[in-house]
């Protein structure tokens, strides 16, 4: 069917639309800040004063006057809610979660045990995860990130945040780190201060170190070659913390690195950028 549309008309469609645009821009000013992504981090200035700063009912990462709220990957679109205590009441603010369309990546494993375990080797893995669980759980005291976040390697990206995975054609959990890839035993350095939460040998992720930045702020490093750290130990920024490798799951030397921000796995160089922002630092 073909609609014409009459000259006339036309115009006063370009000029409503430009009134549209007209009104609408103050505002998506307004609210450009005020939306977020499954898996990214929401940035939220916090009120002078206003203490408790929950999301989820977990404990949320307060750098400076800006609070860094890590959104899980599964997290519905719409409002969500962020809660906490001012003047001695109980207060919410609503911000909005925006789709956000991750790739899909297709891996073939050659080594079946990695994509189909068997029994005793997926008690194993409900052990390694359960341990990893109560890791990401930890809420210890604030450390100095007031410089930002170094990137852990220079390397090559291999894979993104957020993939959305299938290996041998069977589908997976979204890809919960960043992948980059660099010849084996190429140092990776510590992103900022951290106590070493994890120095452990796992199922999928291989060799790995488990840092604890405070606040409900863990990063993972997985498939070394070595560990150089110990468990207990406070390292520092740019700090070598282990050796590219190839341990567990994977097609070739490289580092999976994940960032977990109140109990959810989210975008490194999401969290990177807006650490960033927040602290005033070049990212
Ligand atoms: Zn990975």
């Amino acid at each position: 069917m073909t609609q014409i549309v009459k000259p006339q008309s036309l115009m006063s469609l370009v000029i409503s639309f430009a009134l549209l645009i007209g009104l609408a821009l103050p505002a998506t000013t307004v609210f450009a800040n005020a939306t977020s992504v499954p898996g990214g981090v929401y940035a939220w200035s916090v009120p002078a004063g206003a203490s408790d700063i929950r999301f989820q009912n977990n404990p949320v990462f307060v750098v400076g006057q800006t609070a860094l709220v890590g959104i899980p990957i599964r997290q519905a679109l719409g409002p969500a809610q962020i809660t906490f205590v001012y003047g001695g009441q109980d207060q919410t603010h609503t911000f909005e979660i925006v789709d956000k369309r991750y790739t899909e990546q297709r891996i073939t494993l050659q080594n079946k045990e990695m994509v189909s375990p068997n029994p005793k080797q997926l008690e194993r893995i409900r052990a390694e995860s359960k341990r990893q669980r109560a890791i990401y759980a930890t809420v210890s005291a604030p450390m100095d990130l007031s410089t930002g976040f170094s990137m852990p390697l220079e390397g090559i990206t291999t894979s993104l945040y957020g993939h959305r995975r299938f290996f041998n054609d069977q589908p997976r959990s979204p890809h919960s780190g960043l992948d980059i890839a660099a010849p084996t035993g190429t140092p990776i350095i510590a992103p900022a201060q951290a106590r070493v939460a994890l120095v452990d040998d796992l199922y999928y992720n291989g060799k790995s170190v488990f840092l604890d930045h405070g606040q409900g702020l863990i990063t993972m490093y997985c498939h070394l070659s070595e560990q150089t750290v110990s468990t207990g130990e406070l390292v520092q920024q740019d700090q070598v913390i282990g050796l590219v490798g190839a341990t567990g799951r994977v097609t070739g030397p490289h580092l999976h690195w994940s960032v977990s921000l109140n109990g959810y796995r989210i975008d490194p160089l999401a969290f990177r950028e807006a650490l960033a922002i927040a602290t005033s630092v070049n990212p």
